[in-house]
């Protein structure tokens, strides 16, 4: 199996969970761009936010709920999700995942 998340779900790669529960699983990302930059992402392969909510709208609520359980754990006084669909968006990891940023002032438009 090729995808990198669906090898971090399996263990292939080591990674620290912040979060497990049925669906979903939460780590820090690589890259990060804020304070606080989770990852939040369905352990069965789905390869973006649409594809999930056909798929699996079960983990995206969990995924909210994650989110907002991370966020109170760190204190966090308002926080921003995002979903990158499609490579002129931004996505570059094809296997879905919501981005949690907080911890930083954020502009509006993104950018
Ligand atoms: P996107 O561009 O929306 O597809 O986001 C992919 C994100 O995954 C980027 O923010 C990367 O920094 C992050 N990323 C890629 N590989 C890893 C990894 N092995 N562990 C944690 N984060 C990763």
């Amino acid at each position: 199996m090729s995808c990198i998340f669906c090898k971090i779900v399996n263990g292939e790669i080591p990674s620290k969970f912040i979060y497990e529960g049925e669906r979903v699983i939460a780590f820090e990302d690589l890259n990060p761009q804020a304070p606080t930059h989770i990852l939040l992402v369905p352990k069965a392969h789905h390869e973006n936010a649409a594809e999930l909510s056909e798929g699996d709208p079960v983990a995206l609520v969990e995924i909210f709920k994650a989110a907002k359980q991370i966020a109170n754990e760190r204190a966090l006084e308002g926080y921003r999700t995002l979903f990158n669909t499609g490579a002129a968006a931004g996505q570059s990891v094809f296997h879905a995942h919501l981005h949690l940023l907080g911890g930083r002032a954020f502009g509006w438009p993104p950018g």
